[in-house]
């Protein structure tokens, strides 16, 4: 039986943080669902179908590479619903610092406590990313830094047409 990761969160943008989870993850599941939150009242930058464009963008060489299969969805319930639509087995999480580790820690038990057929998995951040936040690149490139270093390059357009359009 195919196993199913479903990696949920917001990807607005996607980063280097993201896709390292993604690559990594993809060694643990035959297929990835990557469901991208649109949950009212959690106001995003880039409008979701962007967001799940340009996932599918950066994610192509991760699934061509390891033969896993790759789909983007949005959600806008319950991670664990959406999981179990998903037919997955794992929710992948990733952990960067300790704060990271009290709240989804929490989250995933609670997660766990709804669904106990599906599993929540934990990476930690590797090193080289470790540091990255969406919600941090989003005010160095409103203020006018260089966020290449951060996101794709894909991303970097998308991000600043975004915020022009603010
Ligand atoms: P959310 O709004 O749910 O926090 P994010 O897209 O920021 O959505 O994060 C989704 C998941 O990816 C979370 O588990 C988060 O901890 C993880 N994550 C975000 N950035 C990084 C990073 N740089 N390295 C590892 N994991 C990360």
């Amino acid at each position: 039986m195919a196993r199913i990761g479903f990696y949920p969160g917001s990807f607005d943008p996607v980063t280097f943080g993201h896709l390292d989870i993604i690559a990594r993850s993809a060694r643990l599941v035959d297929r990835l669902v990557l469901g991208v939150g649109v949950h009212h009242g959690k106001q995003a930058l880039i409008a979701a179908g962007q967001r799940i464009e340009l996932l599918d963008q950066v994610t192509r060489p991760i699934a061509e590479h390891t033969g896993v299969k790759i789909s983007i969805e949005t959600f806008d319930g319950l991670a664990v619903d959406a999981a179990r639509r998903a037919h997955a087995s794992l929710i992948i999480r990733g952990l960067r610092d300790a704060s990271d580790f009290d709240y989804e820690v929490q989250m995933g038990q609670m997660n766990g406590a709804l669904a106990p057929d599906i599993e929540t998995v934990f990476l930690a951040a590797s090193p080289a990313t470790r540091m990255i936040a969406s919600s941090l690149v989003k005010q160095i490139a409103r203020m006018g830094g260089d966020v290449t270093l951060f996101i794709p390059k894909e991303a970097v357009a998308v991000v600043k047409a975004a915020l022009k359009a603010t």
